[in-house]
């Protein structure tokens, strides 16, 4: 089995989006810049959603508009709507990332209307991307719902069976709050690759790491076989219900894990971490990854004086 990995890295969108001081574009340009050179597969831009509604990524169609783009780095983006398909198009995003919660509940609070409408207003813009831009669908709340609790795994495969019916390249399947746990990602992976095998739909995991199971999952999941991830720098994302909560599992955690496991990553770990260093001094506090702080495990440390003589 191949082990090459795909990695999508999600910090400024997923990551930046609920932070509460606004981050300049500016600085999110050199963001994107100085992350498109560590060799990711993947970069979320930002989202073209309305500025009312996520102040944080107002500066989107200029973001896209300045960054400047590597050779074999797909630039994505979120789109909740045709409207936002529309700018996307203008923006020149190679994928659309469209996204609707499997818990009907979930979507109704975060999107305020039932998935029955999501879903056609979603199948709107995967019509109008044909020929223009690949699309890719993240389903929120897969592995559970802060407010229903358990999500079948029956709605998942319905949901997904309804957007690979439409033709997406990608499904993107999100613990949105982190409720996964390692034994579930195996049975949801082994449904899921069954009815929809890589040759057929790009299927990535998208985890949280809120209650401490972020790379337990991402560990399962390269076991089970999936091969594509989301990961947001220095863990950043947390969820707006949970202040303090830990959000995205940190991409260079991540990286550093299956990179050990002996996976080809595509990513310059080294200048990853340099990046990931100076995550804190762009958000004006400390962010949960841990490798940034410890090192690698390659990063050997000089024996004490006296062990030397
Ligand atoms: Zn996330």
């Amino acid at each position: 089995m191949s082990k090459r990995i795909f990695f999508n890295e999600v910090v400024t969108r997923d990551g930046l989006q609920n932070e509460p001081a606004f981050v300049p574009t500016e600085t999110k340009v050199a963001l994107v810049d100085e992350l498109s050179c560590c060799g990711f597969a993947k970069i979320e831009v930002s989202s073209f959603t309305s500025a009312k509604a996520i102040p944080m990524l107002r500066d989107a169609d200029e973001l896209m508009g300045r960054i400047t783009r590597v050779a074999g780095v797909e630039y994505s983006v979120l789109v909740p709507n045709r409207r936002g398909a529309e700018r996307a198009f203008e923006a020149r995003a190679d994928e659309l990332n469209l996204v609707m919660s499997v818990s009907e509940t979930h979507n109704r609070a975060n999107l305020g209307i039932d998935r029955a409408a999501s879903f056609a207003q979603l199948a709107e813009v995967v019509r109008a991307a044909e020929g223009r831009a690949a699309v890719n669908v993240s389903l929120s709340c897969s592995f559970g719902c802060p407010m229903e609790g358990e999500v079948p795994l029956a709605e998942l495969l319905r949901w997904a069976r309804a957007f690979a019916d439409l033709g997406v390249r990608g499904l993107t399947v999100c613990d949105t709050t982190g409720m996964a746990h390692p034994a579930q990602v195996h049975d949801v992976i082994d449904a899921l690759l069954t009815r929809f095998g890589e040759d057929r739909l790009q299927l990535t995991m998208h985890f949280h790491d809120t209650r401490g199971m972020g790379l337990a999952n991402v560990l399962a999941a390269v076991q089970g076989g999936i091969r594509r991830f989301d990961g947001s720098l220095g863990g950043l994302g947390g969820c707006p219900y949970a202040p303090g909560a830990s959000g995205n599992i940190a991409s260079e955690d991540a990286l550093h894990m299956l990179g050990a496991m002996g996976f080809d990553t595509g990513v310059d770990l080294g200048r990853l971490l340099a990046v990931a260093r100076a995550l804190p001094g762009i958000v004006g506090h400390a962010v949960p990854g841990q490798v940034a702080k410890a090192g690698r495990i390659t990063d050997l440390h000089p024996a004490p004086v006296r062990l030397a003589a």
